[in-house]
C-alpha cells in the first residue's frame, strides 16, 4: 500500500457514513495531494451556540479526516482548558495548525469562505505563505505584533481574497501575525462593535485601523505594515523593494469577466502565450449577480456558479492571476511592456476586458455611510441586513435582481425608482410583482441621513409633485448602472465615446495598434454573452494581427 492509499483508503465507505457529498469528496481527495505535512484544526464549540454550524463543522472536520489523514482535528468544548488560554468565547470558533501559526476561523467557513479554509490547510501544510517576493520583502520590515481581523459574508466572492491576504501574513511573520476571519452574521455582536455594514471589512490591531474591501496582496502588507491607507509607491520607493523580471507574452489579457476569460481561452487555442490578470476578483460583475437566468444552457444558474465554469474552463488554458491589475503600460521595442504590482509583462498585444464599476448617486450621505447602510453589492452585503429593512434605488436588471434577492433572504424591501416603468426585463417585473415587492415610482433618494456613523433614513422627493419626505430604513442598496472602468483606457490615449467607453471596430481594435477591448468596457448592451462574443472576436483579431499584420502592409501602401 502507498503512502497516498494509506490516508484515502476509507474513500470506499458507505456513502450514508458521509456528510459530503461524493462529487465533493472526490475534488477534496485530489485537492489534498498538496498536502505536505499534518495540519491540526483545533475545533471549539458549545452546545446551544451556534447549533447548526458547529454541527456542520465537526462533521466537516471528520470527513477531511477521512478523506485525508493528515488533517488531524482536535474537539474542545468552551470550557476547556485549551479554550480559556487562547480566550476562545464563541462558538464554533477553528484554529488551524496552532502549533506554528494564529490563525483561525471564528464562525464556521461556510459559503464562499469555503475556499479560503481549504487554500488556509494547504498553505499551513506546507509552511509557505505563497506571498510575492515584495510582499515578503515589506512584511520582512515589522517589528511589532499585528492582528487582522477579517469580517465576511457567506455570499461575499471578495472576501476569501482578502481573508487570504490576512492568511498569508500571518504564515509569513507566524511570530508577529495573527489572522482572523469572522463570519459577520454569526457574530453580531463583533460586527456591530465595528460597525460592520460591507463585507469585507478588516479590522487592524483591534480597531487601530480599519478598511474596506479587497486589497491586493501587496497592498494588504503594505497596511498592515503601517497600520494606514497605504500611499503605495511613496512606500515602496522608502522599502527599496525588489523588481520582479518581465515575463514573456503574446497576449496580455487585463480584466478576468466572460470576455477576458473568453479572450483567453480563444487566444490560447490559437497557439498564442497568454496570461490573464485582474486587479479584483475573477468573474467580474457577473460574480455578484445572484441569480443568471437569460445565458443559454443554463435556465437558472448563480452569477458566481457559472463564473467557476468559466472559470476552470479558462484555468485549462491560460494563467489567470487574481488580485493584479495593471497599472501602467508602455511601448519598448515594438512590444507592450504591462506593468503591475507584482512584476512587468512584455507582451506583443494587449486586450482590455477591464469591465464597468458602480454608478454613484452623488448624493449628500452616500460617500459618508459607506458600508455602514450604504451599499452596492447586494451579494456580498445582503446577509448583513436579515430581517431588517432597507431599499434598491433602481429600475434596471440589477436593481429587480437585487432586490428579488434580498427579499429572498428574508429582507423587507423597497424598490425606489425615479420614473414611473422600469427598463428591467418583463420577467423581472413579474417576479417583483409576485414577491409582493413594494415600488416607489416617480422617487428620488435626495440625501442618506444618520447618526453614530450609520445610516437610519433617506429624504425622498416625488418628482412628478416636487413634495419632500422621509423614509427610515436600515440600508440603501444602489442599483442605478455602471460606469466604464477606463483608466488604463485613458492613461494609453484610447479613443473614448461621450460616456466613457472605448471605441472598438467590428474586429475589436481601438485606435491603438495591438490594443483591443471586449465586454462591459466597450459599452453597448452590457450581457454576458455580448461580452463573451466579443471576448472571442478580440483574440481571434489579436492572433490575426500578430501572424499576418496586415495594417503594416496597409500602410506601405
Ligand atoms: P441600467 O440598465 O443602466 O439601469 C440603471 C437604472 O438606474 C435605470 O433604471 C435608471 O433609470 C436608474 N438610474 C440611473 N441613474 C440614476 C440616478 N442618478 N438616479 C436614479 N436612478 C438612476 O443598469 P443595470 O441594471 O445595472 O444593468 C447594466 C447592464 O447589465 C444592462 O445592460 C443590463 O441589461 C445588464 N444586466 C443584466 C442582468 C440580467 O439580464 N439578469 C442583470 C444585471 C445586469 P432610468 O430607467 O430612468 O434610466
Amino acid at each position: 500500500m502507498t503512502d497516498h492509499d494509506h490516508h484515502t483508503q476509507d474513500q470506499t465507505g458507505n456513502d450514508q457514513d458521509w456528510f459530503l457529498p461524493k462529487e465533493a469528496r472526490d475534488r477534496l481527495q485530489e485537492l489534498f495531494k498538496g498536502l505536505e505535512r499534518e495540519v491540526l484544526v483545533q475545533v471549539f464549540t458549545a452546545p446551544g451556540l451556534n447549533d447548526a454550524y458547529n454541527e456542520y463543522v465537526e462533521k466537516l472536520l471528520h470527513d477531511l479526516q477521512r478523506i485525508n489523514q493528515r488533517i488531524r482535528p482536535e474537539f474542545h468544548g468552551l470550557e476547556s482548558e485549551e479554550a480559556q488560554n487562547n480566550n476562545i468565547t464563541s462558538s464554533p470558533v477553528l484554529r488551524i495548525a496552532p502549533d506554528r501559526y494564529d490563525i483561525r476561523f471564528t464562525g464556521a467557513p461556510v459559503g464562499e469562505e469555503g475556499r479560503s479554509f481549504l487554500t488556509a490547510l494547504l498553505l499551513a501544510s506546507r509552511g509557505d505563505s505563497g506571498l510575492s517576493e515584495t510582499s515578503r520583502a515589506i512584511l520582512g520590515h515589522l517589528d511589532q505584533p499585528r492582528k487582522a481581523q477579517v469580517f465576511v459574508t457567506p455570499t461575499c466572492p471578495y472576501c476569501p481574497g482578502q481573508v487570504l491576504n490576512a492568511f498569508r501574513c500571518a504564515i509569513e511573520r507566524p511570530e508577529l501575525v495573527s489572522a482572523e476571519c469572522v463570519e459577520a452574521d454569526e457574530h453580531p455582536e463583533l460586527s456591530s462593535k465595528y460597525n460592520v455594514g460591507s463585507v469585507p471589512h478588516t479590522v487592524f490591531n483591534d480597531g487601530e485601523y480599519e478598511q474596506l474591501g479587497l486589497l491586493p496582496e501587496e497592498r494588504f502588507a503594505l497596511e498592515l505594515l503601517g497600520l494606514k491607507n497605504a500611499e503605495e509607491l511613496d512606500a515602496r520607493t522608502e522599502m527599496d523593494l525588489p523588481e520582479a523580471e518581465p515575463g514573456e507574452y503574446d497576449v496580455v489579457i487585463a480584466g478576468a469577466g466572460p470576455a477576458g476569460l473568453t479572450a483567453a481561452i480563444y487566444a490560447v487555442r490559437s497557439g498564442l502565450n497568454t496570461v490573464v490578470l485582474e486587479q479584483g476578483v475573477i468573474g467580474g460583475q457577473v460574480a455578484l449577480t445572484p441569480m443568471v437566468e437569460n445565458y443559454p444552457g443554463f435556465t437558472s444558474v448563480p452569477g458566481k456558479t457559472l463564473m467557476e465554469i468559466m472559470t476552470d474552463h479558462a484555468r485549462k488554458y491560460a494563467t489567470v492571476q487574481e488580485g493584479e491589475g495593471v497599472s501602467d503600460v508602455t511601448s519598448q521595442d515594438g512590444r507592450l511592456l504591462c506593468r503591475t504590482p507584482r512584476g512587468e509583462y512584455s507582451t506583443k498585444a494587449l486586450i482590455l476586458a477591464t469591465g464597468a464599476t458602480y454608478r454613484k448617486l452623488g448624493i449628500p450621505g452616500e460617500e459618508e455611510y459607506l458600508g455602514s447602510g450604504v451599499n452596492y453589492c447586494a451579494s456580498c452585503d445582503g446577509y448583513l441586513y436579515k430581517s431588517k429593512r432597507v431599499a434598491v434605488v433602481g429600475g434596471g436588471n440589477t436593481a429587480l435582481t437585487d432586490a428579488l434577492h434580498l427579499k429572498n433572504l428574508g429582507i423587507d424591501v423597497t424598490v425606489i425608482h425615479r420614473r414611473d416603468s422600469f427598463r428591467a426585463q418583463k420577467h423581472l417585473q413579474d417576479s417583483l410583482q409576485r414577491e409582493h415587492i413594494p415600488v416607489l415610482w416617480n422617487t428620488v433618494v435626495e440625501e442618506i441621513h444618520g447618526s453614530n456613523g450609520r445610516a437610519h433614513s433617506v429624504t425622498l422627493r416625488d418628482t412628478t409633485t416636487g413634495e419632500t419626505r422621509s423614509l427610515d430604513l436600515d440600508g440603501v442598496f444602489i442599483a442605478v448602472g455602471y460606469t466604464p472602468h477606463n483608466e488604463l483606457a485613458q492613461s494609453l490615449n484610447l479613443e473614448l465615446d461621450s460616456a466613457g467607453f472605448i471605441k472598438v471596430d467590428k474586429q475589436m481594435r481601438t485606435n491603438r495598434k495591438m490594443v483591443y477591448a471586449c465586454g462591459d468596457i466597450t459599452g453597448g448592451v452590457q450581457q454576458i454573452v455580448t461580452a463573451i462574443g466579443e471576448g472571442s472576436v478580440a483574440a481571434i483579431t489579436a492572433f490575426e494581427d500578430i501572424t499576418h499584420p496586415n495594417w503594416e502592409n496597409a500602410e506601405q501602401q
